[in-house]
């Protein structure tokens, strides 16, 4: 790596007389950083007037902008006492960074704040009219990362995703071949709306969502020692920014604006117009709200993991075993929605873990075991298990295929038979369990007394698991596994309309 900063330091006065003085304050300034990186090298270019420029070319192990701001000091210093200088202003010229890249680029790149040049496998970003602030936040190495993570990700780019088969179970009959969102529609067990992706869960539709809540919580999230805890629907940027959901899925979220005021003054005019045209004024609500700081729900675990913010659990508490049920997520899945399967609302429980590696591991084996138990004993279901991309990675906008599998993500996935053939056809990822390092525990500084956290979480959609049982056992009751019927076996009259 070469940086090269070139930069201009307007002084308040002259400093053309004590030039010789100068040049060796520079040098002796040098010489101090040469013990730090023996490749930082100062040149001065110019001295002129008050303005002097100066060049500092570095191989990068301490930044030219690092050298840069300690030398501001240094040299107010110096000659403040002496000659009773001062700096004016900095300016930056240009700055130029030249890095090696592990591939070539396939197209062109391209990053905010600096033109990206590229040859074969070497990479130059040039900044222009950046300002002292710029270089004093920690932009210009998250920018070198940003443009190697672009190439990297058109390597991934249209290639198949991570998959790898852990477990399936045999084969099960199926009772039906349907889609179960259609069938229940006919029926008028649901209904779709009132927004796209949305749905409303009439009494028959309700029951067995509510049932698979009970199911998960009696059958797995109690018999493991979890505990309920309750959090927020809407999940401020700040949070999501350390989780990496803001870089991940920002065409995802349905964001939540706040009311700008309160004022009924200031509401007067949009009360006004929606009382005459009985319609809604949007331009003069767009007066009166204020841009979004916060989204929907997207996931539970973050406010979660937010909850324990710069604290220390005592080694009594771990491994901490919470589960939230009261949040609906909200995503805005677009093209992809299909009946109540992929929706942009839906009711999830999320099971969060912190503890151990140790104890993770042993958790994993457990929830593994008790999940398998509800899949096989209860539902009788045709699914498998199989390792794929992280989660997090997933979430961050990150491809990868190298999880070591101590961390990682299990999908768990159910033939769907109204897809179609069960070779071909694209199963229903219906839940995951994931194992995230210390990813998250250091995002949010949380600490043990002795020990090193690690942390993970496990998403279990209801709709998912309700559509997967539907699909395969059908909707009639009398038909349903005897585990399942064991908790649900009369399903609400329900409404007739005329
Ligand atoms: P997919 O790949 O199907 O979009 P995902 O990887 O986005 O799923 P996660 O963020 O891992 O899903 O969420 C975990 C669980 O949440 C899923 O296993 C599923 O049960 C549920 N889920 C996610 N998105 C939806 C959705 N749009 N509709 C219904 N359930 C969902
Ligand atoms: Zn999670
Ligand atoms: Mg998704």
């Amino acid at each position: 790596m070469i940086f090269d900063l070139k930069v201009i330091f307007t002084f308040s006065n002259e400093i053309f007389l004590i030039k010789n003085e100068l040049q060796s304050s520079i040098s002796n300034f040098n010489e101090t950083l040469l013990e730090k990186d023996k490749s930082v090298k100062i040149d001065i270019k110019d001295i002129n007037k008050n303005l002097l420029s100066i060049d500092i070319i570095s191989e990068g192990i301490f930044r030219p902008h690092n050298a840069l701001l300690q030398m501001k000091n240094f040299l107010s210093k110096e000659l403040g006492k002496k000659h009773h200088l001062g700096i004016r202003e900095i300016t930056i010229e240009s700055y130029t960074i030249d890095f090696d890249l592990e591939k070539k680029p396939i197209k062109k790149i391209n990053i905010p704040f600096a033109d990206v040049k590229i040859n074969e496998k070497q990479a130059t970003i040039i900044l222009k009219n950046v300002d002292e602030e710029f270089l004093r936040r920690n932009y210009i190495d998250r920018m070198i990362s940003l443009v190697k993570e672009k190439v990297e990700n058109q390597y991934y780019e249209g290639k198949e995703e991570f998959w790898k088969l852990i477990w399936k179970s045999n084969e099960k009959k199926h009772t039906w071949s349907n889609d179960p969102t259609e069938e229940m529609t006919k029926l008028g067990w649901l209904k779709q709306g009132p927004t796209k992706g949305k749905w409303f869960y009439r009494p028959q539709a309700a029951t067995i969502l509510k049932t698979m809540e009970i199911i998960a919580i009696e059958e797995v999230l109690k018999p493991l020692g979890f505990e309920e805890i309750i959090e927020s629907n809407i999940v401020p940027f700040n949070v999501w920014l350390k989780t990496g959901h803001l870089e991940g899925m920002p065409g995802e979220i349905y964001y939540v604006t706040e009311p700008a005021t309160r004022d009924v003054e200031k509401w007067e005019r949009f009360i006004d117009l929606t009382k005459i045209t009985k319609d809604v004024p949007l331009d003069e609500l767009q007066k009166n709200v204020s841009l979004p700081t916060a989204g929907i729900c997207y996931a539970q675990c973050p406010l979660i993991y937010w909850s324990f913010k710069g604290k220390t659990i005592s080694e009594e508490s771990l491994p901490v075993l919470l589960y939230d049920k009261t949040a609906v997520s909200g995503r805005y899945e677009s093209g992809g929605r299909h009946g109540i399967e992929r929706v942009d609302e839906f009711h999830r429980i999320e099971p969060v873990y912190i503890g151990t590696k140790e104890q993770l591991f042993t958790l994993r084996e457990k929830m593994i075991e008790r999940y398998k138990h509800v899949f096989n004993d209860i539902f009788d279901l045709e699914w498998r298990m199989a390792w794929v991309t992280p989660w997090y990675m997933q979430q961050a906008g990150k491809i990868s295929d190298n999880s070591t599998q101590e961390t990682g993500t299990i999908d768990f996935e159910a033939y769907m038979p109204y897809r179609g053939d069960r070779a071909k056809s694209e199963w229903l990822e219906f839940q995951n369990l994931s194992i995230l390092g210390d990813k998250y525990i250091k995002a949010f500084n949380i600490k043990a007394q002795k020990t090193e956290l690690w942390s993970g979480c496990s998403g279990i959609g209801l709709e998912r698991w309700t559509t997967a049982f539907l699909a395969q056992k059908g909707i009639n009751p009398d038909k349903w596994p005897e585990g399942f019927r064991k908790y649900l076996k009369n399903l609400p009259k329900g409404l007739k309309f005329l």
